[in-house]
This record gives C-alpha cells, sequence and structure tokens, in this order.
C-alpha cells in the first residue's frame, strides 16, 4: 500500500478566549512542533499516535507518503486561516500522491471560525479528493466530540483508551491494523451510540473508577476482531455534537451491535459515578496539611481550571495566592506562563530579588497577584518527556524561572505547556519528589509521570476556563435532552439553565 500520512489536532474549548492560529500549530505549544514530509519521521520514537503507526511500519513492506504533522494546545476556536492553511496541505499532499489508504491523526473535537464539526470537514474534503474507494482509517483522542459525518466518512476510527493519555502510539498501531483488514477487502460494520449525558474531565480518568473498568473491557478475547471505541467526549465545546459515544467496527453487524449497546449500557450503569471530587484551594491545602501531619507525601494538586491542555492560558494566580498564605515548607506550582515576568528573572539573575506582577485572567473570581520573590534558578526552557504521558515529546518554553518566596516556589516560563511531565520542574531544579506539595496546571494528564510518586492526589477548583463542573457553563447549542453532568439538569434550548 501507498499510505498518505497527516495529522492536524485540536482540542476546542469554545468558552476560553484566545484563539489557536496558525502559529500555534507552527510551534506546537505543548506537543510537538510542526513537520512537514520526512520530518514527519522524526516524531517515530515520541508517544504520539502518528508515531506509533510509522513504527508499526518497520515490520511491514508498505510505503508512506508524509505530508504534515501539527497539533496547538486547546484553545478557544482554530482561526479559518489556520484551518484553511493546513488541511490544504493535506488535500493537496493526496491531488499530487493518489495514494492507496489515507491515515489521519486527528483529535475529534475541533471547532474553527466557519465548522462545529472540524473533523467531518478535514474527512469530507479528503475524501472529495480521494474518491470512495480508497479507505482512510483515523485516530482519535478519547475526548473526541463525534459527529455523524465523519462515522459517514471515515471508513474505521478508532480512539484512545487511556486518560491521562499513555496509549497513543498504541493508538496509531491499531489503526495500521483497521487499515490493512480495509485493504484485504474485508467488510467492517459500524455501530456508534450517543451518551446523554457530560463526563466531568476529571472523573474520566483511567486511573480512577468507574472508567478504568469500562475501558478494561474494550479490549478481550470475546471482542475479538472487533475494534471498540468510547469517546467520553470534551465537555467545553458548546456545539449540538459536545457528548460522550460509544463505536465500533467488526465483521458481523448484528455482534458489533450487541457489543456497542452493552457498552453503552455499562457506561449509563455508572453515570452516578462520574463525579470528581473538587476541593476549594484553601480546601485543598487543608486537606494537604493534614496528610502530610500523618506522613503521606508529596502531595499533588491539579490547579484542573487553569489546565492549558483544556484552554487555560497558564495566569490564574488562584492556586500560588492560597500556597504563599499557607507556607507549608517545600511546596511548588508549575507552571504559570508569564513572558514578563520570566525576562525580568533573566534580567535581575539567580540570587536576586524582584518582584512580580502576575496580572491573573479575567475569570470570574481570579485577580492580580503581586509579590516579592528570590530568583532561584534559570532555564532556557527546553526539556524532552521522560515520563509514559508523551514520552519523547521535546518542549521550548522559552526563557524560563523558579522563583521562591520563603517556603514557595513557582515556576515561570515564556510559552504555555500543560504539566505531563516531572522533566517540567527538572528544568529549573526542581526534584518533585523532594517536595511535600506540587500544584500542577493540569487535569489529569499530570497523573501518567506524579501519580507514580505521589502520596496523594487532590483536585482543586480554582477560578479559571476549564470548568471541572461542565453545569458551570453557560450552554446555549448543546443537543436537546443531554444532561450537563452525570443525572444532572437536561439541556434544552428553550429552557435558561440554572447552573450548578
Ligand atoms: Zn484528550
Amino acid at each position: 500500500m501507498r499510505i498518505l500520512i497527516a495529522g492536524f489536532l485540536h482540542e476546542t474549548n469554545t468558552f476560553a478566549q484566545r484563539p489557536a492560529d496558525y502559529e500555534n500549530f507552527v510551534n506546537g505549544e505543548g506537543f510537538p512542533a510542526l513537520r512537514r514530509g520526512e520530518e514527519l519521521f522524526e516524531l517515530a520514537a515520541v508517544n504520539i499516535p502518528l508515531g506509533g503507526f510509522i513504527k508499526a511500519m518497520d515490520e511491514r513492506s508498505h510505503e508512506l507518503i508524509p505530508v504534515l504533522w501539527c497539533a496547538a494546545s486547546p484553545s478557544a476556536p482554530v482561526t479559518s486561516r489556520a484551518f484553511e492553511l493546513l488541511v490544504g496541505e493535506i488535500t493537496q499532499g493526496c491531488r499530487d500522491h493518489a495514494p492507496d489508504a489515507v491515515y489521519l491523526d486527528l483529535h475529534g473535537a475541533m471547532v474553527t471560525d466557519d465548522y462545529d464539526d472540524a473533523e467531518g470537514e478535514v474527512l469530507r474534503r479528503v475524501r472529495s479528493i480521494v474518491g470512495p474507494d480508497v479507505p482512510i482509517v483515523v485516530s482519535l483522542d478519547l475526548h473526541a466530540n463525534m459527529s455523524s459525518t465523519m462515522f459517514e466518512i471515515a471508513d474505521a476510527m478508532t480512539a484512545y483508551r487511556t486518560y491521562p493519555h499513555v496509549d497513543m502510539a498504541e493508538t496509531g498501531k491499531r489503526s495500521v491494523e483497521l487499515l490493512e483488514r480495509l485493504h484485504r477487502g474485508e467488510e467492517l460494520h459500524c455501530a456508534w451510540r450517543r451518551i446523554p449525558f457530560l463526563i466531568p474531565i476529571n472523573a474520566g480518568s483511567t486511573n480512577l473508577e468507574p472508567a478504568r473498568g469500562i475501558y478494561a473491557t474494550l479490549d478481550g478475547p470475546l471482542t475479538d476482531g472487533y475494534d471498540l471505541s468510547f469517546g467520553a467526549g470534551f465537555p467545553a465545546a458548546d456545539i449540538p455534537d459536545c457528548s460522550p459515544v460509544v463505536w465500533g467496527y467488526g465483521p458481523d453487524a448484528q455482534r458489533l451491535d450487541a457489543f456497542v449497546d452493552e457498552l453503552a449500557a455499562r457506561v449509563a450503569r455508572h453515570e452516578g459515578d462520574f463525579v470528581p471530587e473538587l476541593l476549594s484551594p484553601d480546601g485543598a491545602m487543608q486537606r494537604a496539611s493534614e496528610l502530610l501531619a500523618s506522613g503521606t507525601r508529596p502531595i499533588v494538586i491539579a490547579d484542573t481550571q487553569d489546565n492549558p491542555g483544556a484552554g487555560g492560558e497558564a495566569t490564574t494566580t488562584g492556586m500560588l495566592r492560597s500556597l504563599l498564605k499557607h507556607n507549608i515548607a517545600k511546596s511548588v506550582l508549575g507552571a504559570i506562563c508569564d513572558p514578563t515576568v520570566a525576562a525580568h528573572a533573566h534580567e535581575v539573575g539567580v540570587g536576586a530579588t524582584m518582584t512580580a506582577r502576575f496580572p491573573g485572567s479575567p475569570y470570574s473570581g481570579d485577580a492580580p497577584l503581586e509579590h516579592e520573590f528570590t530568583v532561584a534558578e534559570l532555564s532556557d526552557g527546553y526539556c524532552r518527556f521522560d515520563g509514559p504521558m508523551m514520552h519523547g515529546n521535546e518542549l521550548h518554553l522559552g526563557p524560563s524561572a523558579l522563583l521562591l518566596s520563603r517556603e514557595v516556589g513557582v515556576v515561570v516560563t515564556t510559552r504555555k505547556a500543560q504539566i505531563m511531565d516531572r522533566n517540567q520542574f527538572a528544568m529549573v531544579g526542581v526534584s518533585p519528589e523532594a517536595q511535600n506539595v506540587v500544584v500542577v496546571k493540569s487535569s489529569v494528564h499530570f497523573r501518567g509521570d506524579f501519580q507514580p510518586i505521589a502520596g496523594a492526589v487532590l483536585v482543586a477548583q480554582a477560578p479559571g476556563p476549564m470548568a471541572a463542573n461542565p453545569a458551570d457553563l453557560s450552554w446555549t447549542r448543546l443537543a436537546e435532552g443531554v444532561r450537563v453532568g452525570p443525572l444532572g439538569q437536561e439541556f434544552h434550548r428553550s429552557v435558561e439553565l440554572s447552573g450548578s
């Protein structure tokens, strides 16, 4: 097979403020930077779907036609300019090479200025060029908001089965297998069911029940030959397709239907279990003090509502304020994105004191924070992930610093990135294992590298754009009847939701 490979990923939080423009995809932010042509092969060792797809080719004789791979941090919708430029490169590749098959590494929850269902539009354009007979297989993020258009156009789609997404490369490998089955002429039926309630992101972690148990049922001897997915949805996209979906592909339509029905029923049975325990910033610090007193450490606290991996800008100050107030020995927060403060730290140098002025975010309840710190360490902001989440990924966060005030440290970077790997602290000389309290701007992905070293993990709700409880968002365009949380209120366009 001559397989065209391309990737274009974005998770869109329609409630966030900054859009994703072309330059955000060029830099990649928390993801690898944009690659074209042969450069895609540089990503073979990175734990992303494209990496797994390329690696699986080592023992196969297919020819790969690499076109483009790019991703940007979750944010407000993708600009028309970025979408047209980037999809344009993929469709031009399809025109130039007339491939036998197409593999696309997509997210599934991209919204643009023009399209609610951006993946559906990518697929529509690719299909219109390659024609009806060329198989198109897609790997997707577990947080995809699936559309009927995607199911109509793609020949097969398979999603990650872990959150933190430590199986991205494995999902790419599964895509190869689906593509080979289609190429051999096997007919794969498709079945899908929408789940009528939004799942709060912190509750969807596969480190926890009920998600762990549900995902464990996707792959077993009984379902051999059937590829099943449970897309938990991304519950911060105000579009009609925002909801979890279960789906699958397989050789026997009746058996497939039964598998997908059973999966949907299992998710429905656990609706009331998808509720995360959320603490206030001070509540989290209080709980941390109690745990430390009983010898449990380090305590890792997710500053979930400012997660740059879900639409946050890594600028909110709620958790830092709480850390400074409680002043627990050996506590640290990573990472606030503030180019001005980072540059100032580099100007004055290690050992100097400086006043940092963090402006905060425009979100209700957040506020500016001005405080005097000592510059404890400087860094050029380069780090490479050694943990399981996106293992091998390289970040270039620009001039960065560790600032200290009495017992409290804060990592400041020039570019934003969700905390997913302990090396994001190590780059400024901090060993998370040696801390008592580690606050991370992340919702769940940090668990990949931090859960193994954590005495306890807590989730705190400081003001920020990524609502830990979807019922806190002002929905206007959801599908009729979708519940805005587990066992929550139903959305109806004619009725104003009263909030949580
Ligand atoms: Zn995801």
